[in-house]
């Protein structure tokens, strides 16, 4: 019998229970018990549902009161010293104050939070475990343990899920004196091998291990690492289970195969390509799991395509044969059935994590009792095709518009050398010149004025009336302040890519599908399901109205393709490029609408477009091909006197300065403050030649900096970048700050750029 079990399934609720509960219990107006009690309910209904839906071994510890690798740095006893706990084991205190950090009281000193990074290519982050070289593993937490009595005393059959130790190695950083993480493993070790027993005396048989590093491109020692850990960890009781996913296996596919363990799980979804070597290679005792339904995004399975690759394993595997979603569902919103709104076609095309449990389940019964669910099966292959040949996905002018681009038309006309000085004598800005990212504080005035149009309780003219307002008011401070490159603060935009989103042919939107981001933050993605096109201009009217309050320059603010796509479900009849292309015709539309309007200046946001990097370096090229071609094709129907910037954040540049470079953006933003001005340092060595504005502040923190500081970090920059081709800006947008402290921070910005003007 082929066995259908879950990797994981979202914590988060399906009307994001914890998400309230835990931000109730900061707040203070939840308990502790009242808190636990919430997480119970959760795993009690979860289990419920994927037992129901048809799963036969579910996932335990995939439930988190935050981050499952904070919880795993605290079940190894990982606590950095400032979090210590005085005395007695650690609580979910501890565990919040890693997350969170701890405010400085009367009694004790201020720690500040761990870092958080993302989970391999997803949206989600994680908390980076901190180690030192003299660290000591303790087993500290007891969760794992009590979740699993606690779903066994509710008669389920479970299969823990642990990190394995090389993953949690790998993703932690070191403090203090500088050391080889993998001296660490044979600390480690002994506490896996604890974990095991305990689990196997509650009756636990099999335990999921969780390498997803196995799909990156490992140094030797850590391959080598591998061998030895998992020689080591073949000694302790419990069956095995090693799951990958996010990718393919690659250069790592024998060592996978032939570690001491009794299962493997592969990701078919991301990488389809791998089954027939892993399946020459896998040892004949051990189980195959299979990842056939996507845990990563919303549409429903192939069952139809998925059973041909199951049946072709059945034969060789047997009873061998396992099934599962291709990695955890965690990065999938939670029930489909609770959206009450959508649309009948377009909901009969997706599937959340419930209805993917049905899936997996569905797919192990048509293997175990052929003809068993052909009804279910039909009706999959039914859905296929209606989406295949929907007229609602497929546009032939988007198609046609596509296939006619010329190179030529992701060129500007000119090189940069040439349009600069084009620029700089239409735009006569001063040296230094100062600007913002584009937003401005997201007041509880505007989203009130939002919820209520959107409710209906105000009419479309006072909502914009309000909108102008903020407008008005945006424009009046930055020429009081005197900053020469205004923007009009981004009021009415709840998100940089829903805004867009929703004004774009292709998109469709949930109400529920949330997805946890980081600890009781959740996003919802807007969905591409077609062809995308523009009906018609997104931003000219708010632009144009706020360049009719100013003589200054006004800056146009648009997000870019790549980002879009990004933090978008993207479709997976079509490949990313093709969608990021579609994207960046539509939005060059409006770059053009905005010059056309009289607009000097447009800002093509793309702060995704790092992170867009695929998890192994031998696909980057492809990806920065397309990716930067994306944004050419958006940024380049424009005159060469009119100025094109693009803003990033978190990034680190320096193996992607080529493609930077390539974008050819006149001027970029970035950030900067944090790094010291270090990360201009890519931009020097690469001699980028077009214009750069470093951000001199950090817009994270309500700290208002001095003019003196900000002038420094000019100074350092200086010593990287040529003075006439520096802007003065913020690290990034100020929509999450407060009116008084980004009205000090920009007051000091435009004091430095003017000492600066004086002293160089
Ligand atoms: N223009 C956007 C803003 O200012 C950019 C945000 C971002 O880079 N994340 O909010
Ligand atoms: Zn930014």
């Amino acid at each position: 019998m082929a066995l259908a079990h879950n990797l994981g399934f979202p914590r988060i609720g399906r009307d994001r229970e914890l998400k309230k509960a835990l931000e109730a219990y900061w707040k203070g107006e939840l308990d502790e018990a009242g808190l636990r009690k919430v997480g119970s309910d959760l795993r009690a209904a979860h289990w419920k549902l994927q037992q129901d839906a048809g799963i036969e071994l579910l996932p335990v510890g995939d439930f988190a009161w935050y981050d499952q690798v904070l919880t795993h740095s605290l079940m190894f006893g990982a606590i950095p010293e400032r979090f210590a706990p005085k005395e007695g084991k650690p609580t979910l205190d501890t565990l919040f104050g890693m997350a969170r950090g701890v405010r400085e009281s009367a009694c004790c000193g201020g720690a500040h939070a761990q870092e958080m990074t993302k989970w391999f290519d997803t949206n989600y982050h994680y908390l980076v475990p901190e180690v030192q070289q003299n660290q000591q593993f303790k087993l500290s937490w007891e969760q794992l343990f009590e979740e699993v009595d606690e779903a066994r005393a509710q008669g389920y059959k479970v299969k823990p899920v642990v990190i394995g130790p090389m993953t949690w190695l790998w993703l932690a950083k070191t403090k203090g004196a500088e050391f080889n993480k993998l001296d660490l493993l044979d600390r480690l070790l002994p506490l896996y091998g604890e974990i095991f027993q305990r689990l196997a005396k509650q009756g636990v048989e099999w335990v999921q291990i969780d390498e997803p590093i196995l799909v990156l491109d490992l140094p030797q020692d850590w391959k080598n690492a591998f061998e030895r850990a998992y020689n080591l960890l073949q000694r302790e009781p419990l069956k095995k289970l090693l799951a990958t996913y996010f990718g393919g296996l690659e250069d790592n596919t024998g060592l996978a195969a032939n570690l001491p363990v009794d299962g493997l799980h592969i990701d078919l979804v991301r990488a389809p390509e791998q089954y027939p070597s892993i399946l020459d290679r896998l040892p004949a005792y051990k189980v195959l799991s299979l990842g056939l339904v996507n845990g990563r995004n919303i549409w429903r399975c192939d069952l139809q395509k998925a059973l041909q690759t199951l049946q072709h394993a059945h034969e060789r595997l047997g009873e061998r044969l396992w099934i599962a979603p291709s990695c955890s569902l965690l990065h999938s919103p939670v029930d489909l059935a609770r959206e009450d709104k959508l649309d009948a076609e377009l909901k009969s095309w997706l599937a959340f994590a419930a209805q993917k449990c049905a899936e997996v389940a569905t797919l192990a019964a048509a293997i175990n009792q052929p003809g068993s669910r052909d009804a279910a099966i039909a009706e999959s292959q039914q859905v296929q095709q209606s989406r295949a040949n929907s007229k609602r996905i497929h546009k032939a002018e988007v198609k046609a518009r596509l296939a006619a681009v010329k190179p030529e038309d992701s060129r500007r006309h000119a090189p940069f050398a040439e349009r600069i000085d084009l620029q700089r004598a239409r735009l006569d800005l001063p040296d230094f010149p100062t600007t913002t990212i584009g937003s401005f504080p997201q007041t509880a005035d505007i989203r009130k004025a939002r919820q209520a149009f959107k409710q209906g309780q105000i009419s479309e003219t006072d909502y914009v009336e309000a909108m102008r307002k903020e407008i008005r008011h945006a424009v009046d401070f930055q020429e009081r302040i005197g900053l020469d490159v205004l923007v009009h603060g981004e009021a009415e935009r709840n998100d940089m890519v829903e805004y867009f989103a929703e004004q774009l042919d292709g998109y469709l939107f949930t109400r529920f599908g949330w997805v946890q981001s980081y600890g009781s933050r959740c996003v919802k993605p807007a969905v591409i399901y077609g062809d995308l096109s523009r009906p018609k201009a997104m931003t000219v009217e708010w632009i144009s109205y706020a360049q009719s309050q100013t003589q200054k320059v006004m800056k146009g603010m648009l997000t870019g393709p790549v980002t879009m796509l990004m933090w978008s479900f993207p479709r997976e009849d079509v490949s990313r490029e093709e969608q990021a292309r579609q994207l960046a015709l539509a939005i060059r539309d409006e770059v053009v609408d905005l010059e056309a309007a009289g607009i000097k200046i447009v800002q093509i946001d793309e702060a995704a477009f790092r992170e867009g990097l695929p998890l192994r370096k031998s696909a980057w090229q492809h990806y920065l091909d397309w990716a930067t071609e994306a944004f050419r094709l958006t940024a380049c129907g424009v005159r060469n006197d009119t100025q094109i910037h693009t803003h990033m954040c978190y990034s680190e540049f320096n193996d992607v300065i080529e493609s930077i470079a390539a974008m050819d953006a006149d001027v970029i933003t970035i950030e900067t403050s944090r790094s010291d001005m270090e990360l201009l340092d890519a931009f020097e060595r690469f001699a980028y030649p077009n214009e750069i504005g470093p951000g001199v502040y950090d817009i994270h923190s309500p700290r208002v900096p001095p003019a003196s500081e900000m002038a420094a970090l000019m100074e350092k920059a200086m010593q990287r970048i040529p003075a006439q081709r520096l802007w003065v800006n913020p690290d990034c947008g100020l929509k999450t700050r407060a009116w008084p402290e980004t009205e000090a921070a920009l007051k000091n910005m435009v004091e430095a750029a003017q000492t600066l003007r004086e002293t160089v």
